[in-house]
């Protein structure tokens, strides 16, 4: 336990409610029972969920409670920017090497070619469709387009997004402090959206990505967030961290 780092990582969507606060504290006491590092990182990325002041009021609310961070935003650090609206340049980079490896894909489907799939698979009987490693052979991506139509669509301004390339049928394996093991088979999971059409990465990437380069040793989260876990631990694996 030497040297622990831990974050809390609020969206600024809105004003810090019961459930961060207590997200914050159990990173706070954690940070202090192993004299380590307590950081705060202001997770930005999505532009439509955006709200004007929400992150002077998650600020100023983390001071009135007295969990107040050692390194981040409005406290300065060895690992910023803390916003990782200012890191923006940084993540198409670990997106298009996942690409380069085969690990990820261009997908230039629009919302509603999304949607047809849907509707398909939901007459076919599924539940609840995804693009995954089934799907994905239908649909307008760079696995079933040819190199010569991907690099018109790109050259022609086509909106594309750089979707997660999951293996068909593998089992993720991560050991959670209170849930003890966890293991997901890949097959429940989709190809999720780690790059979107708008320049920014998405809240998975974004997050593991700094979790690497700010050497987080610790991740303690709201519960809501244990599904994608296994995702990130996938993506972790992808890079080799
Ligand atoms: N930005 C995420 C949230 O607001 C962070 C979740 C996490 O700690 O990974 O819930």
């Amino acid at each position: 336990m030497d040297n622990v780092r831990v974050r809390f990582a609020p969206s600024p969507t809105g004003p810090l409610h019961m459930g961060g606060v207590r997200t914050a504290l159990y990173n706070y006491l954690f940070a202090k029972k192993h004299n380590g590092t307590f950081i705060l990182r202001v997770e930005d990325t999505d532009q439509t969920r955006f709200v004007e002041g929400a992150e002077a009021y998650i600020l100023d609310a983390l001071q009135w409670c007295g969990i107040e961070p050692d390194e981040g935003v409005g406290y300065g650090g060895e690992f910023g920017p803390y916003r990782q609206s200012e890191r923006k340049g940084m993540y198409r980079e670990y997106a298009e090497q996942l690409v380069a490896e085969d690990k990820a894909y261009y997908a230039f489907d629009t919302p509603e070619e999304l949607e047809a799939m849907r509707e398909r698979m939901k007459k076919a009987g599924v539940p609840s469709p995804q693009y995954n490693a089934v799907t994905r052979e239908h649909m307008k991506n760079a696995l079933v387009l040819s190199e010569e139509e991907v690099q018109k669509r790109i050259a022609a301004g086509d909106k594309y997004v750089i979707r997660m390339k999951m293996p068909r049928n593998e089992e993720v394996k991560f050991e959670d402090a209170i849930r003890g093991w966890v293991v997901v088979n890949t097959a429940n999971l989709d190809d999720k959206v780690l790059f979107k059409s708008d320049g920014m990465p998405t809240y998975h990437l974004a997050n593991i990505v700094d979790d690497h380069a700010m050497q987080i040793t610790h991740v303690i989260r709201g519960e809501e967030w244990l599904p994608s876990a296994p995702m990130h631990v996938l993506l972790y694996q992808y890079f080799g961290w």
